[in-house]
């Protein structure tokens, strides 16, 4: 890959099969649009979007890496590891993931009795769900939307703060895979493992230390330095990081829909020069 090349990577999107509100050939169309040279789209622990994104991408000439967000549990808390250039057809990593998707339904029907309770509200399971592209992937994001629609908050962003949290009424505990299951299923499947969004968590410093450790115990590649879930301090402060560990720097949207995305595809700074980016991993 020459060092031109890409100008404009984005890799970290969600389309409807997780909880995106755009097809994946629709994703495909918008980071086009928006100069996105490199793109991945990275569901939700499901790899069935990638198949329709990669024909679409192709279609448009735009370069495609087939990605998936895998959720995990570290320390007590849910941190999620961005897969990039797997084989979508990796039985350990279908059958991995389809281990985590198997709690989703219990964690949202205890989430849907919380919500109930406490908004004196009905049938919240049913209301999620209708928001659920796949019913396979019930996320937070899909009770984010039914409560907007309800008129309990105005915005997604709200839910989130006032229900569907830790330490909040609506939210429910839930053991995802260890980040040592996650890296075998990845390497298994060709992938290269990012930690995405690090400045996301609420860990102590040691406990994020014992993370990034852990993860390039594990053989783990890369970080998101550059996201739409980072202020330009938690930028500096990862690309710094990366540096530190010889982590490979990642550079994604989170883009999950047009009317609630904060960050657009391909609307990003771009990595800091000092930085190797993730995609000279990928071929
Ligand atoms: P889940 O996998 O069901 O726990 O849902 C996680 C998803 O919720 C994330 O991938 C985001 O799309 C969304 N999310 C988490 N926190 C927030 C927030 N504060 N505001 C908006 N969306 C959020
Ligand atoms: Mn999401
Ligand atoms: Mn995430
Ligand atoms: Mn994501």
């Amino acid at each position: 890959m020459t060092s031109a090349f890409p100008r404009n990577a984005d890799l970290h999107s969600h389309s409807r099969v997780s909880d995106g509100t755009l097809s994946p050939a629709g994703l495909a169309q918008r980071a086009h649009a928006n100069g996105v040279d490199l793109w991945a789209l990275t569901d939700h622990d499901e790899v069935g979007g990638l198949d329709e994104a990669s024909k679409a991408a192709a279609a448009l000439g735009l370069r495609f890496v087939a990605g998936v967000e895998v959720s995990v549990s570290f320390a007590a808390q849910t941190v999620h590891i961005v897969a990039l250039g797997v084989q979508p057809d990796s039985v350990a990593l279908r059958d991995g993931l389809a281990q985590i998707r198997s709690g989703r339904d219990q964690r949202a029907r205890d989430m849907a009795h919380d919500l109930e309770r406490h908004l004196g509200l009905a049938d919240v399971y049913a209301g999620a769900l209708r928001y659920a592209g796949n019913p396979a992937l019930l996320s937070r994001t899909h009770f984010a939307r039914h409560l907007v629609e309800q008129g309990v908050c105005r915005q997604t962003h709200e839910v989130f703060s006032r229900f569907l949290t830790p330490g909040k009424p609506g939210y429910v505990e839930h053991e995802w895979a260890s980040l040592d299951q996650a890296l075998a299923w990845i390497a298994a499947a060709g992938g290269v493992a990012v930690i995405a969004h690090p400045g996301r968590y609420r860990f102590t410093t040691a406990e994020e230390w014992a993370l990034l450790e852990r993860f390039k115990a594990l053989a783990g590649k890369g970080i998101e330095v550059v996201t739409g879930s980072h202020t330009a301090q938690q930028a500096r402060k990862y690309a710094g990081l990366a540096l530190e560990f010889g982590f490979y720097a990642s550079r994604g949207s989170d883009f999950h829909s047009p009317t609630e995305s904060v960050c657009d595809l391909g609307r990003l700074p771009p990595l800091p020069a000092d930085l190797v980016p993730v995609w000279e991993l990928l071929h």
